[in-house]
């Protein structure tokens, strides 16, 4: 039945029954962190895992399967879990999935973190990676050694909103029966499901799009209900990167309008994008809604929309740039992303402070690249703030 409804209805209603919770309209709010047992044969059950029933909120929470339950129908999985932070569900599932001795092939220019936990796991448990551009079909299988034991990829890539053909790399994967791993934290579910086009486990920052609202950091995890139940009893429960209950109950309450604020973040930035095109101090826009953009068909195809966020390329120096941030008001300077309000950032000075300077002007990261996460106000009220910042970058000379 509930495979039916449409995204919009199953983000409403999709994990719930409120008549297993006293008829509450909205899911109760479990802050818990143990659960009584009956009895003490109740309990052992319980712990035998012969009985149905929670324990400890660190093993499952009636809140956080809602939440749970939820993201795997969006993310059309079979299942999902919660974790206290979307660095939390990229670690516990790259622990899951690898041994020291393997090595994971990337997309190049993966979130800085993951990139810091990539150099962790090769110094301490000799896993190597390789950073590729997923190009085309043959690049991919020249890079999968014998021990590769799987492929992670982000798009649109973080800052420069390249794409990566899921439908490609999932082609050459399934040859070589290896897992595919997709940071979606850009998309969110309603914009893109990699799980459909043959993925197998989708991670989200939920910090961003899914919650919405800038108030909560957490991180999901979803696909298939063997795996994940081995990640739930190992690399989520021992490590322990748990969600709070309110935390998730704030997630929950973030997807109810997931559709209705990604409808008008793409609005938006669908607005925003050519009037920063045409503005004589922008040389460069990267837009996956842009017709000139070198992968608009491929943007078509694998994305109902093309997303919320927009980076783009100032005349002058870095110090233009900044000087350029710092002329913003209603736009906040701050990293993260898919909150209501509008945030401006420069990777090669803040998320991408780390990534070595040539690697940086491979990748296309320059000192006058911005990223701008279109929010929710008026898009006119948005671009009246960057054409009053822009318009001063103008020199007379
Ligand atoms: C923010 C982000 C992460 C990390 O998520 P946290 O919730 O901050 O731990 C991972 N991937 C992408 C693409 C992100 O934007």
């Amino acid at each position: 039945m509930e495979k039916q409804k449409r995204f919009e209805t199953q983000a409403i209603h999709s994990g719930y029954d409120s008549l297993k919770f006293q008829g509450s309209l909205v899911p109760p709010l479990y802050q818990t962190s143990t659960f009584t047992f009956p009895t003490a044969e109740e309990g052992e059950l319980r712990f035998a895992g012969e009985s149905d029933g929670y324990i400890y909120s660190r093993l499952g929470n009636p809140t956080v399967r809602v939440l749970e339950e939820k993201i795997a129908v969006l993310e059309q999985a079979e299942a999902a879990l919660a974790f206290g932070s979307g660095m939390a569900a990229v670690s516990a599932t790259l622990f899951y999935l690898t041994r020291s001795g393997d090595h994971i092939l990337c997309s190049e220019g993966i979130y800085g973190c993951t990139f810091g936990l990539l150099q962790l796991l090769k110094e301490k448990h000799h896993i190597s990676h390789d950073l590729i551009v997923f190009d085309n079909e043959d690049t991919i299988r020249k890079s999968i050694r014998d021990n590769t034991a799987c492929i992670y990829i982000e798009t649109p890539i973080n800052p420069t909103m390249k794409l990566v053909d899921l439908e490609m790399v999932v082609k050459v994967a399934k040859e070589k029966k290896i897992p595919v791993i997709v940071d979606n934290t850009f998309c969110s579910p309603y914009l893109q499901q990699p799980i459909k086009l043959g993925c197998d486990y989708v991670i989200h920052s939920a910090t961003k799009y899914i919650s919405g609202h800038g108030d909560v950091i957490a991180g999901v995890v979803a696909g298939k209900k063997e795996n994940l139940e081995e990640i739930s009893k190992t690399t989520l429960k021992d490590i322990g990167g748990v969600i709070s209950p309110m935390d998730a109950w704030l997630l929950i309450r973030g997807l109810k309008t997931l559709a209705v604020r990604l409808d008008r973040h793409c609005e938006n930035a669908e607005k925003i994008a050519p009037l920063l095109k045409a503005h004589p101090q922008v040389t460069q826009v990267y837009f996956p809604g842009d017709e000139e953009f070198p992968q608009y068909e491929l943007a078509k195809r694998q994305m109902k929309k093309p997303g919320g966020m927009i980076s783009f390329e100032l005349k002058g120096t870095k110090e233009d740039a900044q000087a350029f941030l710092d002329r913003c008001r209603l736009i906040k300077i701050a990293v993260s992303l898919g909150d209501a309000e509008t945030l401006i950032q420069h990777p090669a000075t803040m998320t991408h402070a780390v990534v070595p300077q040539k690697d940086r002007e491979r990748m296309g990261i320059t000192d006058t690249l911005l990223r701008l996460s279109v929010g929710l106000e008026a898009w006119e009220d948005i671009w009246d703030d960057l054409k009053h910042a822009l318009d001063q970058n103008i020199k007379f000379t």
